[in-house]
Parts: C-alpha cells; sequence; structure tokens
C-alpha cells in the first residue's frame, strides 16, 4: 500500500512533511501531527494557531484534536488561549491522560504543566481585521466606520474585498464570514490510519464556543478497519450530523469516500432549514467540506460549493487537487479561496 496523506489546501507543505515522515517509517499520528504544526507556526494563516483570527473580544481561541488509527485514542483541546501548538496538545490529552478532551482554563492548565510555552496568538493583521470588523459590524453601537477606504489599513481592505464586503460594509453574513482550519490524515504502508484537526475556529465568536474540530465524531474520526474522515467549515452544521463519524459508518456499509462525503454533505442540505442559512435556491450559504481516506487507500474530498481544492501526497508527491462539490459559486472571482470563507 503506497502511504498517502490528505489534507485542507492550506496543507500543501503539512501532507508533503507528513508523506516523508511516514515514508521513513514514523508513526501515522506522529506524522500528521508534525505537519499540521507547520500551519500552526504560520503567522499568514488566518485561521490555524498563531495568526488565527480571535473571538468577539479579541482573544485567539484555538480547538484541536488527534485521533490514532491503530490504537483507537484520541485527544483533543477546546477554546484554548496562548498555546500555539495546540494538536501537540491534544495528543498529550491522548498520551498523558485517561481523558479525551480538555477546556478553557483547564486546557491550560495543562498546557503549562507539561511545559508548552505561553504566547500571545494574536498577530498586527488579525488585531487590525478584529479592530475592523467590530467598527463596521453594527450601527447600533459606539464604534465608528470609516469615512472612506484610504482609512483603512491595505492589507484590512484586501481581506475585506476578497469577502465582497464593502470598507464600511454589510455585516458579515455567513456566506461570507472568514472561516477555516486544517484537517490531515495519513495512512501508511501497512494501512495504519491517523488523523488531526486543528483551528482558530469561526471568526470573532462567542468566547467560549466551541466548533466541531476537537469534537471526535464531528470534526474527525478514524476506525482502522475503515477510513478516516475529517472537516472544514460552518462547524455547527457538522456537530448536528456528526458527520466525520458517519463518513466512516458510510464507507463500512459499503460506500466509496466519493459517495459517502455527497451523502454527508446531503444531510446537511436536508438538516438546513433556517432561512438566514440558506440562499435564494434554498441551499445551505456556508461553506463545509470533509477530507475523506478508507483503509484501501481510496479517497476523496467533497465541498458544499466549488470549484475548490485540497493538498494530497503520495508517490507521486504532493500536490493540490480539486474537491467534488455540490453546488458551483456563479461568483468565478472566488476560484482558488476556501468556499468556506477563507484566504
Ligand atoms: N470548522 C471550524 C469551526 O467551526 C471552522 C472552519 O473550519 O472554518 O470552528
Amino acid at each position: 500500500m503506497p502511504v498517502k496523506v490528505i489534507a485542507s489546501d492550506n496543507g500543501l507543505e503539512a501532507v508533503r512533511l507528513a508523506h516523508d515522515l511516514i515514508q521513513q517509517g514514523e508513526d501515522t499520528l506522529e506524522a500528521v501531527v508534525r505537519g499540521v504544526t507547520l500551519v500552526e507556526d504560520d503567522p499568514n494563516d488566518l485561521t490555524v494557531g498563531y495568526g488565527g483570527l480571535p473571538n468577539e473580544a479579541g482573544d485567539v481561541e484555538v480547538d484541536a484534536a488527534v485521533m490514532h488509527g491503530p490504537t483507537h485514542r484520541a485527544g483533543g483541546v477546546a477554546a484554548l488561549k496562548n498555546i500555539k501548538h495546540a494538536a501537540r496538545l491534544a495528543m498529550k490529552v491522548m498520551e498523558t491522560t485517561d481523558h479525551s478532551l480538555l477546556a478553557g482554563d483547564g486546557a491550560l492548565e495543562f498546557a503549562r504543566t507539561l511545559g508548552f510555552p505561553e504566547e500571545n496568538l494574536l498577530t498586527e493583521k488579525a488585531r487590525k481585521i478584529w479592530l475592523h470588523w467590530k467598527r463596521i459590524r453594527s450601527r447600533n453601537d459606539s464604534w465608528q466606520a470609516p469615512k472612506s477606504e484610504e482609512d483603512v489599513d491595505p492589507e484590512v481592505l484586501e481581506f475585506f474585498r476578497k469577502r465582497k464586503l464593502n470598507y464600511a460594509g454589510e455585516p458579515i453574513s455567513e456566506q461570507n464570514r472568514p472561516t477555516g482550519t486544517i484537517h490531515c490524515a495519513g495512512i501508511n504502508s501497512a494501512s495504519d490510519l491517523s488523523c488531526v484537526t486543528t483551528t482558530s475556529g469561526l471568526a470573532f465568536k462567542v468566547p467560549g464556543r466551541v466548533g466541531d474540530s476537537p469534537l471526535i465524531g464531528a470534526g474527525l474520526y478514524v476506525d482502522n478497519e475503515i477510513g478516516s474522515c475529517g472537516s472544514t467549515g460552518r462547524g455547527e452544521a457538522n456537530i448536528r450530523d456528526v458527520c466525520s463519524f458517519a463518513g466512516v459508518e458510510l464507507m463500512r456499509h459499503g460506500m466509496s469516500p466519493l459517495e459517502a462525503g455527497r451523502e454527508l454533505l446531503q444531510r446537511i442540505c436536508r438538516h438546513t432549514t433556517e432561512p438566514r442559512l440558506l440562499d435564494g435556491e434554498g441551499r445551505p450559504n456556508f461553506g463545509v467540506r470533509f477530507y475523506l481516506l478508507a483503509k484501501s487507500g481510496e479517497h476523496a474530498a467533497v465541498s458544499m460549493w466549488g470549484p475548490t481544492k485540497y493538498a494530497f501526497a503520495d508517490e507521486n508527491g504532493a500536490r493540490i487537487e480539486q474537491c467534488d462539490y455540490l453546488f458551483e459559486r456563479q461568483d468565478k472571482k472566488r476560484t482558488g479561496e476556501h468556499t468556506d470563507g477563507t484566504r
């Protein structure tokens, strides 16, 4: 079985590194965690770890989880502040405690106990974007929107323009709300699988909000006999359908990774009924994606909206590929961005 690694489209370097490590004999979980650590360290990724966009109060709160196929063990951390390497900390929860998920101050205390360095994860760029969001979010508070484009920092302007938001803007809707995450899964030559998901979560979320990423069964799941599944995009939609667990179960009952992924998206469509979450044609107005890797080595990446991409590595190298998708965005200018609204 050739080694294979799949990730969200911000994971090209992650899949490259994880693939090389697995090829050299490294455990699949250690390899994917080392892969996503590259993205947690990257200040230019506004969706993960250091440089991630903060919550409503301006604090970066990260969520992460890991799952190890051969032992079926898992660990996670949620609503965690000031710790860059959340995926590694999630792995430590799995390795050094009897627990599956630590949250908030308890997770931070755990990180301190293990000697993880504490640092402010809010970069200048993320702070400026957050401040601009505060200024434009409502006409019913004391913050004033900038008077003209010239008053807006160019980096901030570029960020909001990419989301088709006016500098003095309409409020951010579900369709263009900045989100993003990295999920990464790998399989080795013995067909053992592991996966990891790590994120700074939904931008400007209510403090304490936990998304799908650190929840086993929602943000990721692996059954070493069947395969793995993980997600990025609107966590609230994914949590309600426990999609990563469901994706693995669908494969267990005979679906290919692509069929299973499409069925997950269809379930979300069927269960999305609130008008604020639907477009004019009754389709979910948000992005969500799944990355599936079967024990056979077959894989798929599916997205609610496309065209959009994912990262993959095998014996032919690391590359960016096109996701399968349910609905096509009319606005072609979005091509190449995360369809779940991120950079
Ligand atoms: N799934 C993440 C969350 O809901 C965000 C994302 O992937 O865009 O926190």
